[in-house]
């Protein structure tokens, strides 16, 4: 699972209460502008267990942006969660999931692995769709080394939390375990979707 353009503070809390009844690790793509206003929520992400991932720091659109900007994005946000939970994070996800040859040479350059999602888990969570269509994405298309996208900020992300109630039950009743990124990848022994190569 993993959730973008957080932390925010009503719905993150609320996804992290999910997360620790069910056990269950995610991974939270932030957005460095939330960082520096919720640094205890990011701690919180990184205390309970969680991996912090990279977002920009504005939620720009980096196909628009310099090289220099591009890097100044991710380093800039970097600190903060750097500041904010002791620990450097080792992966970026670009927003809108936008890429190309540049921008993944810069994430490299800053020492950072791109990570998208599994095509067939993009719940389209930010558009409201209701909690059911939520849900059946996931439900229906699950397979294990699946990368669940949803978001925990952008206005009212009530429906996410919901749907993040009735899938953590239901995959681990199926047998399902819900990892980080990063441990995904270890157990996977190679690396998720990305043209980082
Ligand atoms: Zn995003």
């Amino acid at each position: 699972m993993t959730f973008d353009d957080g932390p925010d503070p009503v719905y993150t809390p609320q996804i992290l209460d999910l997360l620790r009844r069910y056990h269950a690790k995610a991974t939270f793509f932030v957005v460095g502008q939330r960082v520096m206003n919720h640094p205890e929520i990011t701690r919180r992400i990184v205390a309970e267990g969680h991996e912090v991932g990279n977002h920009t720091f504005n939620h720009a659109n980096l196909m628009r942006l310099r090289p220099e900007q591009i890097r100044h994005q991710i380093e800039k946000t970097s600190g903060l969660i750097h500041a904010a939970t002791g620990k450097h994070s080792e992966l970026f996800r670009p927003p809108g999931g936008y890429y190309n040859e540049t921008i993944v040479h810069c994430v490299r350059k800053t020492g950072h692995l791109t990570v998208m999602w599994s095509w067939h888990q993009d719940t389209r969570d930010w558009s409201n769709p209701g909690t059911d269509k939520i849900v059946n994405k996931v439900l229906n298309n699950a397979r294990g080394g699946d990368i669940v996208i949803m978001h925990d900020y952008g206005g009212n992300r009530s429906q996410t939390v919901t749907a993040v109630a009735r899938i953590l039950p239901e995959l681990a009743k199926r047998g399902y375990r819900f990892v980080s990124v990063s441990q995904l990848v270890s157990i996977r022994g190679k690396l998720p979707v990305n043209r980082s190569k």
